[in-house]
């Protein structure tokens, strides 16, 4: 997925606790291989390959995503879409070249876009797309569900005190007293807020959450699936709170793009919108 995982635990039983640790590292590992539509050989390449020509049946985790995706892109209106992809690789290439890319180049992609040309058995786990070009890119929500993931597999073991983060944009916390910082906009070792987890994951979409402090972006890594454009985000960044690492991931994404009166719709999670000095 890109980006570094770090696993942090406490309690008494130390080697226990590390070889533990290094068993949710591996299953982070495993869903890197299963969800990522970068690696030729996993099941996301796979299923964008193939499934366009006909169902496709998939393993749980990916199914899952896609499920709660589709659900999440309901309650958004559309504003979380994984299957923006299309959209994604264009502005990817804008990036590179400096070029946005044009108006006839964003409507063909927008053909492709939408999560209603995903199809879903529930009974046999089939996935089909409705039309050829659909692409899924889990780049909004594969590192919320492998934080998720790796926590749950820490609290079956009976770990009772720990932080599963994620490329610094996705954090999970199991017990109580994690304290964690949501960085200021632009002066990346300042906190505006601390915020304490428990039991809780925190996602935060834009800012320079996830960014390296010597990458410039020429266009906003998030795209408006209902436009084909770069969000034009209110905030600097957006942190959602909520039990699941899954959602909390999601949700940032969608509030980015469409501000507090999507978050409004949303009572269950908490939200803190970070805005431009
Ligand atoms: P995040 O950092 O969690 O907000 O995810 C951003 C990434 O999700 C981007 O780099 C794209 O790969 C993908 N993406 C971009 N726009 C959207 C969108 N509107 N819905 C879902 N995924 C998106
Ligand atoms: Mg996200």
């Amino acid at each position: 997925m890109a980006c570094e995982f770090e696993i942090i635990v406490s309690g008494e039983d130390r080697q226990g606790l590390i070889d533990i640790a290094n068993l949710a590292l591996d299953e982070i590992e495993r869903l890197d291989e299963t969800l990522s539509r970068f690696r030729p050989t996993s099941e996301v390449s796979f299923l964008n390959a193939e499934a366009a020509r006909g169902p496709v049946i998939v393993g749980p985790d990916l199914f899952e995503i896609l499920r709660v995706a589709k659900q999440v892109w309901r309650e958004t209106d559309g504003a979380f879409d994984v299957t923006a992809g299309p959209l994604v690789d264009l502005w990817r290439e804008a990036e590179q070249t400096g070029n946005p890319p044009g108006r006839q180049a964003i409507g063909e992609a927008l053909k492709n876009v939408g999560m209603a040309r995903v199809l879903l058995d529930d009974q046999t786990h089939a996935v089909t797309f409705d039309t050829q070009g659909v692409r899924i890119d889990l780049g909004a929500v594969g590192k919320g569900y492998a934080v998720g993931k790796a926590a749950s597999i820490l609290m079956e073991y009976g770990v009772e005190s720990a932080l599963v983060s994620g490329g610094k944009s996705t954090i999970q916390a199991i017990g109580s007293g994690w304290n964690v910082g949501i960085r200021h906009p632009s002066k990346l070792d300042e906190r505006v807020a601390e915020i304490a987890l428990h039991d809780q994951a925190m996602s935060t979409s834009g800012g320079p959450a996830q960014r390296d402090r010597d990458i410039e972006e020429r266009f906003e890594h998030i795209i408006d699936p209902v436009t084909g454009m770069p969000a034009r985000s209110k905030a600097a960044s957006v942190s959602v709170i909520a039990d699941d690492a899954m959602l909390s991931d999601a949700l940032a994404t969608a509030f980015y793009l469409r501000g507090r009166e999507l978050a409004k719709r949303f009572p269950e999670v908490r939200a803190i919108f970070v805005p431009f000095e």
